[in-house]
């Protein structure tokens, strides 16, 4: 445990580093094998992730409630708690806020989702091959009832069980992975190819 708690330190120390937890915001999270309990590990409310520690982690259930730690669990930590029920292979959650994903979530908020299509960098993907090409990121509307943020989130993860992430309007990305470090590569390659994307419909306006 304490092995993976400080591999999602180092990975959100690195996020904020690229500027990717502007303000305290965003949330990472890991979920401990059911031999250790299944609970899940979760970044405390109102932190700065530039400095994380093990001691900032909270343990929490699957319905975000607190099972220990110092601090409290911030409010999205619902939201993960329904992508580790609905994926259940997977044993990290990444949740940031930046600029690009910002940025297409609401320019393509009426399409309903980002479409990433014929890009290398899509191999990074967990499942993702050389024959599959085309990523589909769902985008939901943003709101501050996480209770039925929480029931959207579930019913866009039913509805398409091959994407790797969801885009919260206005807001930011959630990703995850059936490691730490894949959850991790998952933020960094949909950020890169949001940069992308974005840079590339500026060119052709
Ligand atoms: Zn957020």
């Amino acid at each position: 445990l304490k092995e993976q708690a400080e591999a999602l330190c180092n990975g959100a120390r690195e996020c904020a580093r690229r500027w990717w937890l502007p303000a305290t915001s965003g949330n990472f999270s890991f979920r401990s094998s059911a031999e250790e309990g299944g609970r899940i590990f979760i970044t405390a409310s109102g932190l700065d992730k530039g400095s994380l520690t093990p001691e900032n982690l909270v343990e929490v259930d699957l319905d975000a409630q607190m099972v220990a730690g110092e601090g409290r669990p911030s409010a999205e930590t619902r939201l993960h708690g329904v992508i580790y029920r609905d994926r259940p292979l997977a044993r990290a959650v990444c949740h940031v806020h930046t600029i690009w994903n910002t940025l297409l979530s609401d320019r393509f908020a009426e399409a309903g989702c980002v479409t990433l299509e014929d890009y290398e960098l899509l191999k990074a993907l967990s499942g993702v091959d050389t024959l599959r090409r085309r990523e589909m990121v769902p985008i939901l509307e943003n709101s501050q009832d996480y209770v039925g943020l929480g029931r959207t989130l579930e019913e866009a993860l039913r509805l398409h069980p091959a994407i790797h992430g969801v885009l919260l309007r206005r807001h930011g990305l959630y990703t995850w992975g059936e490691s730490i470090g894949v959850a991790l590569r998952h933020v960094e390659a949909l950020e890169f190819l949001f940069e992308v994307e974005g840079r590339r419909l500026r060119f052709a306006d």
